[in-house]
């Protein structure tokens, strides 16, 4: 991409109304542009990143063995009406009627829906277990919206629910989408602590929230230290095996980390020495429930089991804040100059800087550089204005490409380019096909 032919609007000022560092980074970095209260439009650069963390969330969610599906924003109040939600919701639930008068709602949430597909096809066991998922935007009409993306109104949730005929099969999907989660994350270079958490209106028993630790992060949070030092990393794993699951639950669940909804003091000194005792702040990035028959008794979500006889499916549903995500890697990865994207999200691969742009070299090293780039899949950002370096600087700090090439005629006078680490910010020179290697 070139950047004279892009639309990246980037600014000068700090916007006033921004209270957070991400907020006023997404603004600054020409991603985001607020539309109305809690709604935004995705400018070029936030789209992409969006997209980014999209395709990580469908990765790995296919991986685990769950399909995914599109379901509509818009809804019919009836079906709400038959789980008894409809009047429960509150005013959290944006309400619309269309021209005939019929009730509908922007869904913030999609339990009645998939349950009434799941039983309008599904009559067997033989048919479970079944995990469905979609990634769709979601309305809310939060009494305060606010941080830009972390708290929008309108906002794209990745959930998935699972339908299962025994509680052990359903606690197994349950598993499966805590270690599916873990790899998530750590792929958009986060660390997401599963924490014991209360249900809310989805309801049910089982609950952990994922969240991200930061000053800004609105839940208050309880841990033992020693969860920090856990890692998923590369280790393959069996979706399919009970005790493969079952064992990186308790792995990563067996020590104290409970949000303020579920913290009790008195068990949180019995069991955390006091040296590794925190109290901090985080950012909830996802929650998976299991709720058993909730939704699949009131609605005749049944199936016939192996003795012939109906009995209601064990379900549990699966949310990833995915537009919230790209507020909480900000958050844990920026400094004074702009944002540092971790490389598994990052909106373009590697920035290209041309110290002296009209000089036929450096612009014919540049296109060449670029072509080099692409040819090994990558997809570099070209900065190809005619503007002083150290704007050009500025921009590709500020927006947070992970590597940047520069190019200018002194360097190429002995063949080489400067390859910088946004990150560490260190600097060196190299010929360009080796910088090229680099950054693949
Ligand atoms: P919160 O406690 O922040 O209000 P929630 O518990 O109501 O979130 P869930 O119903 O668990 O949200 O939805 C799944 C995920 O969707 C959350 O973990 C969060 O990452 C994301 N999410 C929820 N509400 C919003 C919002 N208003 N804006 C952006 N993302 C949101
Ligand atoms: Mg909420
Ligand atoms: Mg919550
Ligand atoms: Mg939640």
């Amino acid at each position: 991409m070139r950047l004279s032919r892009y639309f990246l609007p980037v600014l000068k000022e700090t916007p006033a109304e921004a209270q957070i560092v991400s907020h006023r980074l997404m603004l600054r970095a020409g991603m985001i542009k607020q539309a109305s209260a809690g709604i935004y439009s995705w400018l070029p650069l936030g789209y992409r990143v969006l997209r980014r963390i999209e395709q990580i969330v469908h990765e790995e969610q296919q991986r685990a063995g769950h399909v995914p599906m599109l379901m509509p924003t818009l809804q019919s109040a009836e079906l709400w009406q038959e789980s008894g939600r409809y009047d429960a919701y509150g005013p959290e639930m944006l309400r619309i009627k269309d021209r005939h008068e019929r009730d509908l709602l922007y869904g913030p949430t999609n339990e009645e829906l998939i349950t009434d597909i799941f039983r309008s096809y599904v009559g067997s066991y033989k048919q479970l277990p079944l995990t469905l998922y979609h990634i769709q935007w979601k309305f809310r009409d939060e009494i305060r919206p606010r941080f830009g993306v972390m708290r929008g109104r309108e906002f794209l949730m990745k959930d998935g629910y699972n339908f299962d005929l025994t509680r052990e099969d359903a606690l197994h999907a349950y598993n499966r989408h805590l270690v599916s989660y873990l790899r998530t994350y750590e792929r958009m270079g986060l660390q997401a602590i599963p924490m014991r958490a209360e249900s809310g209106p989805i309801g049910g028993d089982d609950t952990h929230e994922f969240l991200v630790l930061a000053e800004t992060g609105e839940s208050e949070v309880f841990y033992d230290s020693e969860i920090t030092e856990l890692k998923f990393g590369d280790r393959e794993i069996d979706y399919d095996s009970v005790e493969q699951c079952q064992s990186v639950l308790e792995e990563f669940t067996s020590r104290y980390a409970r949000t303020d909804d579920t913290h009790e003091e008195a068990v949180f000194e019995e069991r955390v020495p006091e040296e590794r005792r925190r109290r901090a702040r985080g950012i909830e990035v996802g929650q998976i429930f299991y709720f058993g028959t909730k939704y699949s008794e009131p609605m005749g979500a049944t199936v016939q089991g192996p003795d012939g006889k109906p009995v209601p499916v064990h379900m549990g549903s699966h949310g990833i804040g995915v537009s919230r995500l790209l507020g909480a890697i900000i958050e844990a990865s920026h400094d004074d100059n702009g944002i540092i994207w971790p490389e598994g999200v990052t909106p373009f691969h590697c920035g290209i800087v041309n110290l002296k742009q009209g000089d036929a070299e450096a612009d014919g090293a540049c296109e060449k550089l670029e072509a080099a780039l692409m040819a090994k899949g990558l997809e570099p950002l070209y900065d190809d204005r005619d503007e002083r370096a150290g704007a050009k600087f500025a921009t590709m700090d500020l927006i947070g490409l992970p590597w940047r090439i520069t190019v200018g005629p002194r360097g190429l006078k002995n063949g080489v380019v400067e390859l910088t680490s946004r990150r560490t910010g260190e600097s060196e020179e190299l010929t360009p096909e080796a910088a090229v290697e680099r950054v693949a």
